[in-house]
């Protein structure tokens, strides 16, 4: 359930509803709003009784119970949008983020010619997997701690923030001493114990929609870092499994505004794995930024055609560049739309 406080309400009077929430078994989770203190009990039930109870304790203005089942993530907890801070990077003002990079970390020269390259092309993040989740157990499948270790160079180099993937709660602590941001694949987004390790780190997490998953087990998987205590949390839409086979994922772009209706984390599509298509990544990437995505995020390689893995999505140095020269008209009118409203 969720208690607002009165705008005038006491530092005791929050510590009492509190401590009357523990009472009831719900675990209290404070969110300081502009104008005022909103407490989300959360546990199962939000029994009747309980509700009545808190709404009658001096300094609640009302309590009412969460209708959905994901909660601290929901807008009906918090109306505010998140924004979450990387550096001088926001993810989720308004503005529109790029993040851009290798599939895979290959080798030491392909990663900085891409960093470089793609820094000057205006992307403020640098992505690349050291650890690659493969289908075929065959396939090339990450340098592990040896590819951080060039992220790292590479941010050192060119000032671009890092977001990598980790595929093992066991790796957290070694992943999260070189990464701005942790994505959690697809295939991870229902490893809950992952899940669970990521709510206790101090740093944002991209969570990336499973290949089958609904809008709602998608939220819950975020909820799970959110109550676990890492509010950081941004979703990525990468398409999902359908009936079509012409692309190697359906992605369905409705998710967008869907989102922001039913959650306040910021949202990232991700046209690479969206489409698998090289041609189709620049068009879809300005649908993202017209319809409100905060931030995108397109796999970028010197040499496609030699990638150790998904060179058929990845755009060469120069398409990059192209594409967001061709995103700016689309980032303006964003603009103009933000400052008139
Ligand atoms: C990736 O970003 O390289 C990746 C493996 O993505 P996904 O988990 O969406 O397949
Ligand atoms: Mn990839």
């Amino acid at each position: 359930m969720i208690v607002a406080m009165n705008a005038d309400a006491t530092q005791q009077q929050i510590d009492h509803i509190c401590e009357r929430i523990r009472q009831f078994g719900y675990t209290p989770h404070l969110i300081q709003g502009e104008e005022r203190t909103v407490i989300a009990a959360i546990g199962k039930g939000d029994k009747k009784e309980h509700i009545e109870s808190l709404k009658s304790a001096d300094g609640v203005e009302d309590a009412f119970p969460i209708l959905q089942p994901f909660k601290l993530v929901s807008t009906e907890v918090k109306k505010e949008r998140s924004v979450i801070k990387i550096g001088d990077i926001k993810i989720g003002d308004g503005g529109l983020v790029v993040m851009a990079g290798p599939c895979s970390v290959e080798t030491r020269d392909q990663l900085l010619t891409t960093a470089e390259s793609v820094a000057k092309s205006g992307a403020q993040l640098l992505r690349g997997g050291a650890y690659k989740p493969r289908t075929s157990p065959y396939e090339f499948q990450g340098l592990a701690e040896e590819g951080l270790k060039l992220l790292a160079e590479a941010r050192e180099k060119t000032g671009l923030k890092v977001v990598t993937e980790i595929l093992n709660a066991e790796d957290v602590d070694l992943v999260e001493q070189y990464a701005d941001i942790l994505q959690v694949g697809a295939r991870n987004m229902q490893n809950f114990e992952l899940l669970k390790k990521l709510g206790k780190v101090n740093k944002p997490v991209m969570l990336k929609r499973g290949l089958s998953a609904t809008i709602k087990e998608f939220l819950l998987s975020a909820e799970y870092i959110v109550s676990h205590g890492n509010p950081n949390v941004m979703l990525c839409e990468r398409g999902i499994r359908t009936f079509e086979t012409a692309l190697r994922n359906t992605l369905d772009l409705a998710v967008v505004p869907l989102l922001n209706e039913l959650t306040h984390l910021p949202v990232v599509i991700d046209p690479s794995h969206g489409t698998g298509k090289r041609s189709l990544v620049p068009p879809v990437a300005r649908a993202a930024v017209a319809i409100g995505a905060d931030a995108i995020m397109t796999e970028v390689h010197p040499c496609p055609e030699q990638a150790w893995s998904d060179g058929p999505q990845s755009l060469r140095l120069e398409d990059f560049a192209k594409m967001m020269a061709d995103l700016q008209p689309y980032i303006k009118l964003r603009q103009q739309a933000a400052a008139a409203a």
